[in-house]
């Protein structure tokens, strides 16, 4: 129900962690982390977030990009194993997702006709699992993989995949759920909205239905499903904390 992820120079931990605090609001029954420090590593658990922290205390974890997630269930039960960022067969992606995939059955039963194995009992995870068949067997790059796939989906999303062999970009697309987008000097923050953001930059893009964004930690690159580059347009934010 809420996303919240970090790419830059500082330690992502604590930026998405209290990000994910201020998401609260929106209600939620589980929360996670991924955390890429030249691997990949997942950390989720079904409750609050003051849970998921306290597993975490005492971990040193100076990742410099991450995603996180709070889960509010629409395909599969509250639990550890459904709660986000969810990890693919290979163990090189780590996604999360708000929203629903409707067409998710067809897709599956697909997938594990080709003999993938789900972990997980959600929407989500089916939608991961296709993004990475693709990017294996048909698609030059992850981005073109997300964009392949995305065109078959019908739902309503926002997506942000972590990808172990790419430490410096994150991939972000929307459709029918929020994202905005924070510039900071080499850094970037993607939320749900802006109240994780405003504490460190009040430049912001908003992303618009069926824009799909390459976040690196020194560019932002905005693209439309025909591949083609779009100006993101920079909004000042003038609420203060
Ligand atoms: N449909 C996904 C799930 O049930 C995401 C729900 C959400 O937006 O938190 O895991």
């Amino acid at each position: 129900c809420g996303i919240v992820a970090y790419i830059g120079s500082r330690e992502a931990y604590p930026i998405i962690l209290k990000g994910l605090q201020r998401l609260e609001y929106r209600g939620y029954d589980s929360a996670g982390v991924a955390l890429l420090d030249k691997e990949l590593k997942i950390y989720k658990k079904k409750g609050k977030v003051s849970e998921l922290e306290s597993s975490l205390i005492g971990q040193h974890l100076p990742a410099k990009s991450g995603i996180g997630h709070t889960r509010w269930a629409t395909h599969g039960e509250p639990s550890d194993r459904n709660a986000h960022p969810h990890c693919s067969p290979s163990g090189k992606l780590a996604m999360v997702h708000n929203g629903i995939i409707e067409n998710f059955a067809p897709i599956k039963k697909e997938l594990q006709k080709k003999g993938y194995v789900f972990k997980s009992d959600t929407d989500t995870e089916v939608l991961l699992v296709f993004i990475e068949d693709i990017f294996i067997n048909d698609a030059e790059s992850l981005e073109a993989a997300v964009r392949i796939a995305l065109k078959r989906i019908i739902g309503a999303y926002v997506i942000i995949l972590l990808d172990e062999s790419q430490p410096d970009t994150l991939i972000a697309a929307r459709k029918g759920s929020p994202l905005v987008i924070g510039i900071g000097p080499n850094e970037h923050f993607l939320a749900s909205d802006a109240s994780p953001i405003i504490e460190y930059t009040k430049e912001v893009v908003y992303i618009n239905d069926y824009e799909m964004a390459i976040v690196k930690p020194d560019e932002l690159v905005l693209k439309n499903p025909g591949n083609e580059r779009i100006t993101p347009f920079i909004t000042k934010l003038d609420m203060d904390l």
